[in-house]
């Protein structure tokens, strides 16, 4: 589905009309390209808090690329030494830069900071005292990453009254800076998972995370995997991806394929040519199945077994819409839809720990709403489902062993045929009613999944990460 404003206002022409009419622009979003593009380039300012934990992690991810790191001197944060101990810990280079010598023309990639040493809100300061000063100075497409402590996991109430303050502060930064394409957010790690928060922060700073913005995300210990190949970190895994043949499905089939993953498609059987060409892209195989079907479950299962021993990821993404304000929805409208987005992948699961199918660090992630978040007009039944998936992830996530872990991604509007459908004005405010601007596409959705899926994000369970532009509806 194409987005006739967005290429107009990014031409020639079309940019003057736009400007002179004071009308929003969204822009060009950069995307990753290819898998072994490096995460990040450019200038990156790092600070942190004192007393902060994190700062070593994250000196030595971004030592690993190839953005020249700075740090601010005589900012009054008292970071130096702190930067100081983590460039000779983390043997990364990070050179200063004079808070006046910071001129307006200067243009940053990313603003990382590290506040997890935040224990008063008397601290928060902190957070002022380093981004007022150069948050100007970020570049179109910019990245702004705070990692902090975990609220929940935080020793005292002020201690987590100001780290519950970062993500306020965050959602209101990626207001302010989306309409450059630039994104915000914050990690939360535990106390002592700080060396998990890699994949998270390489995330958020790379073009994978283009379309998610003002979201948090909350790192837990977990064993540590063995070292990822951060090109082809799914080299090696089974993975199943349900609704493949189009769509977001099929953008999440080529995603995990670049990575290195053996895919294995599967949609109904009406959708077997689509799914097939989508397969044989890949090199991936196909199960045309109704997910639905009362042997769905055990068919899988067996397929799995049989074909290969056990499976490493599972996406569960096949969904539909059935719109209706409720007095005027039918009864096999609420049923068809519930047992399409929400019981089945229940079912399927189920089976799946049964017969003992998920191998060890396996990777479930689901895909919800900001319909299931926010709720919508003729939408009772698809928020219900798309909240049911919320709830389910966030339970299960509680009782898995083995190092599995279960997440969930929120899209808002994102480009596809079920976006398509939708009636022009209400699809074009869909499109517009966020901070970036613009609808997202089916790849940022296959990203952030891609992200969850691998090896290397050991630290995420229980999430809930939107992909939306930062839609302006839900929180
Ligand atoms: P889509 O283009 O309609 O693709 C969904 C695929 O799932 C279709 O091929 C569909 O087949 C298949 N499917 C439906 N019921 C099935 C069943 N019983 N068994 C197996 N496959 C089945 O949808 P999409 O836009 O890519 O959305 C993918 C997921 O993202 C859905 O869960 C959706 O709710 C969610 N989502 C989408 C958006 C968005 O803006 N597009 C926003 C938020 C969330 P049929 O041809 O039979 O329909």
């Amino acid at each position: 589905m194409s987005d006739l404003y967005h290429k107009v206002s990014n031409s020639p022409v079309g940019r003057s009309v736009v400007s002179a009419l004071n009308l929003p622009a969204p822009v060009i979003l950069e995307r990753q390209t290819r898998s072994n593009a490096p995460f990040i380039e450019g200038e990156v300012l790092v600070s942190a808090a004192p007393g902060s934990t994190a700062i070593e992690t994250i000196c030595s991810v971004l030592g690993a690329s190839t953005a020249s790191l700075h740090y601010l001197e005589n900012s009054g944060l008292e970071s130096s030494s702190l930067i100081a101990s983590a460039d000779i810990k983390s043997k990364t280079k990070v050179s200063p830069i004079k808070v006046d010598a910071v001129d307006e023309k200067r243009r940053f990639k990313a603003l990382v900071f590290d506040a997890t040493g935040i224990t008063t809100t008397e601290d928060l300061k902190a957070v002022y005292a380093f981004f007022h000063p150069v948050i100007r100075n970020v570049g179109k497409c910019g990245r702004i990453v705070i990692v902090g402590t975990e609220p929940s996991a935080c020793a005292t109430p002020a201690m987590a009254a100001s780290q519950k303050a970062l993500e306020g502060f965050i959602r209101s930064i990626a207001k302010e800076v989306g309409k450059k394409g630039t994104t915000a957010q914050v990690i939360y790690s535990v106390p002592g998972a700080e060396s998990l928060i890699e994949s998270p922060l390489r995330f958020f700073l790379s073009p994978r995370s283009a379309y998610v913005s003002g979201q948090t995300l909350s790192v837990s210990k977990a064993a540590k995997t063995k070292a990822t190949d951060w090109n082809t970190p799914l080299s090696g895994k089974v993975a199943l991806v349900t609704g493949a043949s189009r769509g977001i499905g099929e953008a999440i089939a080529n995603t995990l394929a670049r990575d290195g993953a053996h895919v294995v498609c599967l949609d109904v059987p009406q959708a077997k040519d689509a799914l097939e060409a989508v397969a044989t892209k890949i090199g991936g195989s196909v199960l045309a199945l109704d997910i639905t079907s009362p042997d769905a479950p055990q068919i899988i299962s067996s397929h799995f077994k049989k074909e290969f021993d056990g499976m490493d990821i599972v996406v569960h993404n096949a969904g539909i819409t059935r719109d209706k304000t409720l007095g005027r929805m039918p009864e096999q409208s609420w049923d068809l839809l519930i047992d399409i987005n929400l019981s089945s992948e229940e079912r399927i699961n189920d089976a799946l720990f049964a017969d003992e199918i998920f191998n060890k660090n396996a990777r479930i992630v689901c895909v919800s709403s900001i319909s299931g978040i926010a709720g919508n007009v003729g939408q009772s039944n698809y928020a219900a489902s798309k909240a049911g998936v919320i709830g389910y992830v966030e339970s299960l996530s509680k009782q898995l062993k083995g190092g599995v872990t279960i997440n969930a991604v929120a899209p808002g509007f994102i480009e596809t045929q079920m976006t398509a459908a939708i009636p022009f004005m209400i699809r074009e405010a869909g499109r517009r009613m966020n901070s970036l601007n613009q609808g997202g596409q089916p790849g940022d959705v296959a990203e952030t999944i891609a992200f969850f899926a691998s090896p290397a994000s050991q630290g995420m369970n229980g999430n809930v990460l939107r992909v939306c532009g930062q839609s302006l509806i839900g929180k």
